[in-house]
């Protein structure tokens, strides 16, 4: 905090923004990280322990994920640093504060994140005439409730089949976070044939390694109640879904959940990640040292940002499909064949390969 240049590079960030306001007790951050691409689309999280460090990261995420997917995006990204379960009211005076904070920040386009819905993108629209993953009745295409990045994440899945021993037919599947993205992730890849062991929310997971319903516990959750709770399987520790006998692991929630300190409890085979930034950066070898195969984040989770886009440039919730198949199939499979080509990690082939596309945008650029 005392250094905001520690993160500078070539890239970016463009701009750090904070926001304070204590009547309302507003905390807030922007990080516009690069815009070479064009505005910068990302989500705006709300969350108790967001940090600025964590802003930051999210933002050169997003650069990178706009740039893979070949979206005339930046990237940036806000974070609200409140608890996403105070009252409905509350939330509306801290968002449209927010909104009106960032106003004339006219090269950041807000989406949904952790915490904030469509209707927080609908109070931010109306604040300052841009926000994508709008609700319907809003011309948006509500990302969050059609699934885009569960499914994208199961199109990473199918991918990685070409490239791991596991088979989606019959995997089983833990989910950490049965939020948007997880929820979806798990009904997506059940279509395709998994079967889902286990699932975990903030205060709880719950597992059934027969397999647990995932319409009903789906329903479930969405009736406010944790997954801990839910009869079909048994409660088990919220990060003992770390440790839970699986083949595909889907990290949906916090960053750095997969870490040194518990890298070799995982048993999953494939982890596919659905959260941004989930394996902390000293895990990803540790990770690819047991065989484990991941498909980092802003490759396999960009199916929420595209759609986003093809909403902002006017396009309909089926072409937004469309594209997210199409762009995730063709980029987990570009990563994927570099990795094995150049015996690299990964992460290191989708950073090459973003990387690449927003220095060239960049040299288009007059600054
Ligand atoms: P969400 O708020 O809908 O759901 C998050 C879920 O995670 C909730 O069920 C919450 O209880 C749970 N959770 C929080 N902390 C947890 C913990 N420590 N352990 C287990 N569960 C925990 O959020 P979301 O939209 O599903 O986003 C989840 C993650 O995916 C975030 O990292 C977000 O940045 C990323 N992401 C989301 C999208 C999108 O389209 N929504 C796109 C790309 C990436």
């Amino acid at each position: 905090m005392n250094d905001l240049f520690q993160f500078a590079d070539d890239l970016g960030p463009r701009q750090i923004i904070t926001i304070y306001q204590p009547r309302l007790n507003l905390r807030a951050f922007l990080v516009v990280d690069n815009i070479a691409t064009g505005p910068a689309v990302g989500g705006c999280r709300m969350a108790a322990d967001a940090t600025l460090e964590e802003c930051f990261r999210l933002a050169r995420t997003m650069t990178f994920k706009n740039a893979a997917a070949g979206l005339p995006h930046g990237g940036a990204k806000s974070v609200i640093i409140a608890d996403p379960k105070m009252a409905a009211d509350a939330k509306q005076t801290l968002v449209r504060a927010f909104a009106q904070a960032i106003r004339d920040v006219r090269d950041y386009i807000p989406g949904p994140d952790m915490g904030l819905s469509e209707s927080a993108m609908g109070w931010i629209y109306d604040e300052t005439g841009r926000a994508v993953g709008l609700p319907r009745e809003l011309g948006g295409i509500p990302l969050d409730e059609i699934g885009a990045t569960g499914f994208g994440i199961a199109i990473a899945a199918e991918v990685a089949q070409d490239f791991c021993a596991v088979r989606i037919k019959g995997a089983r599947v833990a989910i950490q976070g049965y939020g948007a993205v997880g929820r979806h992730a798990a009904r997506c890849l059940a279509e395709r044939g998994a079967i889902l062991v286990a699932a975990s929310d903030s205060a709880g997971a719950v597992m059934n390694s027969d397999g647990l319903d995932v319409a009903a516990l789906t329903k479930f959750k969405l009736g406010g109640a944790t997954v801990a709770e839910f009869s079909g399987g048994k409660r088990i520790e919220r990060d003992a879904i770390f440790g839970v006998d699986c083949d595909i692991l889907i990290p949906a929630a916090r960053p750095d959940v997969i870490n040194r300190g518990n890298v070799n409890s995982i048993r999953a085979r494939l982890i596919v990640e659905g959260a941004n930034i989930p394996i902390a950066t000293d895990a990803d070898a540790l990770l690819a040292a047991r065989g484990i195969l991941s498909i980092p984040d802003f490759i396999a989770n960009a199916g929420g940002v595209i759609c986003a886009a093809v909403e902002y440039h006017g396009g309909t919730q089926t072409s937004a499909f469309q594209t997210i198949e199409e762009k995730i199939r063709d980029n987990t499979r570009a990563v994927l064949e570099t990795m094995r080509r150049r015996k690299i990690l990964p992460r290191a082939a989708a950073f090459e390969l973003a990387r690449e596309r927003v220095v060239t945008a960049m040299r288009y650029r007059r600054f």
